[in-house]
């Protein structure tokens, strides 16, 4: 299992749902784990399943955008975690705002989700966030504390989970919070929510060359989720740089 505590900084790049096998290699020749690892910090890419096992050949670790809350059986359509695991991924996105969104992912079936992670040794990146609503009504933390509680597993630890929290406002819309209002988010779930337990939180939503050093460089931020930008190769190239 990859040991997170072992790192600094992570960045995991989300490709959603674009690529193809000639994106596939061309990504591989350019993007270069190299620059970073010798800084103790980590990348991981998430493309959709058809490409993980091309990345075999790559230096370069890999997870899944998804998972199935089932373990097997006739569940057409679905991968397991022990699949992802069999691909040789590392980590899994979990509870995604688009998985919520568009494919009705809940509370509970992202609890199952995560707990088939932990199982299969493949760390959960269990994605939570306010949409622009909640968080004009003041309400940002008690969705995110509640999101927290009904879906943790029971034993998860620092060790085999990590969170992204990701403004629902800011994903793929080109805008973010306040650099203090992301230390404050990310400060309250690991003092107030989490009391101070070693957690990886990494910070998701509209991540750009122009604007993700300041978010980085906060110590309360333990890397990044990037989804748009890290399918532009020259872009993700420059964040990289970091
Ligand atoms: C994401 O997909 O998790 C994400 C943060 O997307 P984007 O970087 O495009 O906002």
């Amino acid at each position: 299992m990859l040991k997170i505590q072992d790192f600094n900084k992570l960045i995991v790049a989300n490709w959603k749902l674009n690529g193809s096998f000639s994106f596939t290699k061309e990504y591989m020749d350019q993007i270069r784990f190299k620059t970073i690892k010798n800084q103790k910090n980590c990348l991981i890419i998430c493309p959709p399943v058809p490409y993980i096992s091309e990345f075999k050949s790559s230096n370069l670790l890999t997870g899944g955008q998804d998972c199935s809350r089932y373990i097997n059986g006739a569940y057409t359509g679905e991968i397991s975690t022990k699949m992802l695991k069999d691909m040789g991924c590392q980590i899994c996105i979990v509870g995604h705002s688009e998985r919520r969104e568009f494919f009705n992912d809940s509370n509970e079936i992202i609890h199952e989700k995560l707990n088939n992670c932990i199982e299969d040794k493949i760390i959960p990146i269990f994605c939570i966030g306010e949409n622009l609503n909640q968080r004009k009504e003041g309400r940002a933390k008690q969705v995110i504390k509640d999101q927290l509680m009904a879906s943790l597993p029971k034993d998860y630890s620092d060790e085999n989970i990590i969170l992204a929290y990701e403004p629902l406002w800011a994903i793929g819309s080109g805008l973010i919070p306040k650099i203090d209002e992301i230390s404050e988010i990310h400060s309250y779930i690991k003092e107030e929510v989490l009391n101070n337990q070693n957690i990886k939180i990494l910070y998701g939503g509209s991540v750009k060359a122009e604007n993700y050093k300041k978010i980085i460089d906060l110590k309360e931020v333990d890397g990044l989720l990037i989804g748009g930008a890290s399918i532009q190769i020259a872009e993700f190239k420059k964040i990289l740089e970091f």
